[in-house]
């Protein structure tokens, strides 16, 4: 069995877009803050990374599915370039109700368990946003929500690195 952490891209991974934006390019996507890091302790520590995002803008006509991968491409060359990896990047490209793998939906959790023999027990699901706290309940992993507050998540705090921080043990909680 593996051990996953299964991220939100936008506002965990890297800074969202203005409201009613998308990234689409490499060029606007800039990660927060000790992300490469946090992510390479998780991978030194044999944790599968999955990152789960909504990406409604392609339905919107707003951007292709060529583009997003492209720019997870981009994303992962730049990982590789400090050591690390995001294992799977697996995205909905669905309009809200149209489908079951927008989150709070877990259709995509559910890709990646016929991929990985996922370890719930010891998996969690990062996100900064309600339905990703709901989808990470919903599949049956631990959640925690990166932001100020949400009552329905394990933990809370305020950044990925700080999040790697408590799940590897070297940290303390907020
Ligand atoms: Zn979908």
């Amino acid at each position: 069995m593996v051990k996953v952490i299964f991220l939100d891209r936008d506002g965990v991974i890297n800074k969202c877009a203005k409201e009613h934006e998308y990234i689409t390019q490499w060029e606007n996507f800039e990660f927060l803050e000790n992300v490469p890091k946090a992510i390479k302790l998780l991978t030194d520590a044999k944790y599968k990374i999955v990152v789960i995002s909504n990406q409604r803008g392609i339905a919107r006509g707003v951007m292709t599915k060529n583009e997003v991968d492209e720019l997870h491409k981009r994303v992962n060359e730049y990982l590789n370039s400090k050591d690390t990896n995001i294992d799977l990047f697996l995205y909905c490209p669905h309009e809200i109700g149209e489908c079951n793998c927008r989150k709070p939906g877990i259709g995509l959790f559910l890709a990646a368990e016929k991929l990985f023999n996922v370890d719930k027990s010891h998996s969690y699901m990062i996100g900064d946003s309600d339905s990703d706290i709901a989808a990470g309940h919903n599949f049956g992993v631990k959640t925690i929500f990166i932001g100020d507050y949400n009552n329905l998540a394990d933990i809370c705090c305020k950044s990925l690195y700080e999040a790697v921080q408590i799940i590897l043990g070297i940290g303390r909680c907020v």
